[in-house]
């Protein structure tokens, strides 16, 4: 059963094959969704194109969502393409390297900004560009992660950034409500991919996770491509702005004990 079928669906955030917005790109393809691209720019083109190639995807377009102009011309190439879009995926966060390890208090001013803007304000931002094309019966979707609801070590801004992501998620899902469009967030947990190397200690972090996670298992980019594919089809028809784990249920634990050490 092919739950997209019929459904137009942009992914914003695909940098490699190892990318979550990858894992769920497979995912919708598989389920027959109409599939475009958005990347940050020139750099990761050698990369991105030949994944869309691979799928018969010919909607590829650059895109620094910093940048207002950038996102209004993607969106105007997505309406002349399109004409209208039933999902729209923001699979994007950043902040500097340095801000990523010790004390949350080093942040600085300007890293602080940059890491809101990008990992947060960014839904937003395309959220009000796509707004007047997206179908009713339509959703949003970001991928966002534990540590914007509790501390966790070395995340610092970016688990503030995830903070303001989620509470966008809430408001946003009140907005595009009356146009039966839905808003919701996949908090996942690790996964090795370039955004998460960037995070101190995320290796020692990430070897540990099945010790302590009741499902004893990793998460893979198929895992999120899969309740992807759930929140952006007709089966959360009512479902709208939740933050859904896929992390083994890790989130739940409130003293992580290794197994076997209880
Ligand atoms: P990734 O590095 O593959 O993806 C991050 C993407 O953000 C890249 O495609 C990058 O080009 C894009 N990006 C950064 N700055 C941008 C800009 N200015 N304009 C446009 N795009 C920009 O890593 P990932 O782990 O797949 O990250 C995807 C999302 O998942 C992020 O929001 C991340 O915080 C979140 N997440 C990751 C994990 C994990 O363990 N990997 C866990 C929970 C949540």
């Amino acid at each position: 059963m092919k739950l997209l079928e019929g459904k137009t669906a942009l992914i914003f955030g695909l940098a490699n094959k190892r990318s979550i917005a990858w894992g769920i790109t497979q995912a919708f393809h598989q389920h027959g969704a109409q599939l475009g691209f958005s990347y940050a720019g020139e750099a990761l083109e050698h990369r991105v194109k030949p994944l869309a190639e691979s799928l018969g995807v010919t909607f590829v377009e650059p895109c620094d969502v910093s940048k207002d102009d950038e996102i209004e011309r993607v969106a105007a190439k997505a309406r002349e393409t399109f004409g209208e879009v039933d999902i729209l995926v923001h699979s994007i966060g950043f902040a500097n390297r340095e801000e990523l390890q010790g004390p949350y208090y080093n942040t600085s001013r300007e890293g602080f900004r940059l890491a809101l803007d990008i990992s947060a304000y960014s839904f937003t931002a395309l959220a009000k560009a796509f707004q007047s094309m997206l179908r009713p019966g339509g959703a949003l979707l970001t991928i966002t992660y534990n540590g914007g609801e509790r501390v966790a070590p070395n995340y610092n801004v970016m688990g503030v950034a995830k903070a303001a992501l989620e509470a966008s998620v809430r408001y946003l899902a009140y907005d595009f409500g009356p146009q039966n469009v839905r808003v919701n967030a996949i908090s996942a947990g690790p996964i090795r991919t370039l955004a998460a190397a960037g995070v101190a200690g995320f290796k020692v972090m990430h070897r540990q996770f099945t010790d302590y996670a009741p499902l004893q298992q990793e998460i893979t980019i198929e895992d999120i491509g899969n309740t992807a594919v759930y929140l952006c089809s007709d089966l959360a028809a009512k479902t709208t702005g939740e933050i859904v784990f896929v992390d083994s249920g890790y989130n739940i634990l409130g003293v992580p004990i290794p197994r076997g050490k209880e």
